[in-house]
């Protein structure tokens, strides 16, 4: 076997996003003549793997997309991108992951989301992909690709002394707690907070609180990302609360800035393995800040040359 050094190895989902811009959204039966269109490149494993390589890590994927138009370009979107594709199947028995998004003039949306091909990512291709995973210095998964395969991925890199981030997005209720326990960082919004804990989560001491419930699950770290209000840390063995207030920026979306503050984290794990946890959140606030003052969501992710040198 011989083995890949990557920096970065995302395992998770790519998405295809069909967005419609319509004065309303429409009834059910009813066609309507919308006055915009675009095709985005989505999905949270992709998307955090993209943040990471613009900052300018080693980074690879290992996914699944269809063998159709949106994955052969999708595949060229990670190449533009400097991702590595060896371990970007494509395969026959399903389509490429999609949402199909109609957004009104009021800025209120309905979504439909196919996962396709990423639910057949499973141990055959991370098997293929274990000289990566086995030698990256940082692993990141999250939940929308098969919960099972992004545990094993997990698994997998800490039986090599691989640095695990992973991010229980979408949230599940019932999330195995062997994730816990694989987890380096466990890197989670409000409402995954909430839905994992059972506690509102609606202020940085709530954020803290049910931190440190994930914490006792048995993680290394935990970090709960607040929207504008930045995110708290907390670490084992350390009971202080750390909250790392994000930059004042004008937000004018915010879609993907969980991804773009994990991709960061991870770069900075990768790239500054001795920083302290709190100064890699804090720098991953500047960079996701960077990312909501523009529209779109790997459109508005920065590159290592727009950022500032004090930021590497
Ligand atoms: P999304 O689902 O929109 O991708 P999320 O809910 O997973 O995002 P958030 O907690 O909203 O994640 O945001 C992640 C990070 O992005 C925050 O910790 C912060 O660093 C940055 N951020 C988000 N919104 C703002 C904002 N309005 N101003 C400044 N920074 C922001």
């Amino acid at each position: 076997m011989t083995e890949k050094v990557f920096d970065v190895v995302v395992v998770g989902s790519c998405m295809t996003d069909l967005v419609s811009k319509a004065p309303r959204l429409p009834k059910a039966g009813e066609t309507i003549h919308g006055h915009k269109f675009f095709i985005g490149f989505g999905g949270k494993g992709a998307n955090q793997c993209i943040q990471a390589a613009r900052l300018g890590v080693k980074t690879a994927m290992v996914c699944k997309v269809g063998k159709d138009f949106f994955g052969d370009n999708y595949i060229q979107n990670f190449k533009d991108n400097g991702v590595h594709t060896e371990f970007v199947k494509q395969s026959s028995d399903a389509v490429t992951g999609a949402a199909s998004i109609t957004v009104d003039d009021a800025g209120e949306n309905a979504i439909v989301i196919v996962a396709g091909a990423n639910m057949l990512l499973g141990a055959e291709e991370l098997q293929e992909a274990l000289p990566a995973i086995s030698h990256t210095k940082v692993l990141v998964c999250q939940l929308e690709i098969s919960p099972q395969t992004s545990l094993q991925a997990m698994c997998m890199a800490r039986d090599n002394k691989v640095k695990t981030i992973f991010n229980p997005a979408p949230a599940i209720p019932d999330l195995d707690p062997d994730f816990y326990r694989v987890s380096d960082v466990f890197c989670c919004n409000e409402s995954e907070a909430e839905l994992l804990t059972g506690t509102s989560v609606a202020s940085v001491e709530e954020a803290h609180r049910a931190g440190q419930k994930l914490l006792k699950r048995g993680c290394g770290s935990v970090i709960v990302t607040l929207g504008p209000q930045g995110c708290v840390v907390l670490k084992g063995g350390e009971p202080t609360l750390k909250h790392v207030p994000a930059p004042e920026v004008t937000a004018v979306d915010t879609t993907g800035a969980g991804d773009s503050f994990i991709g960061a984290l991870a770069f900075y794990m990768a790239n500054h393995p001795h920083m302290p946890l709190e100064e890699m959140a804090r720098r991953a606030n500047l960079v996701a800040g960077v990312s909501v003052r523009e529209i779109g969501t790997q459109t508005s992710f920065p590159y290592r040359r727009d950022l500032p040198n004090e930021y590497f």
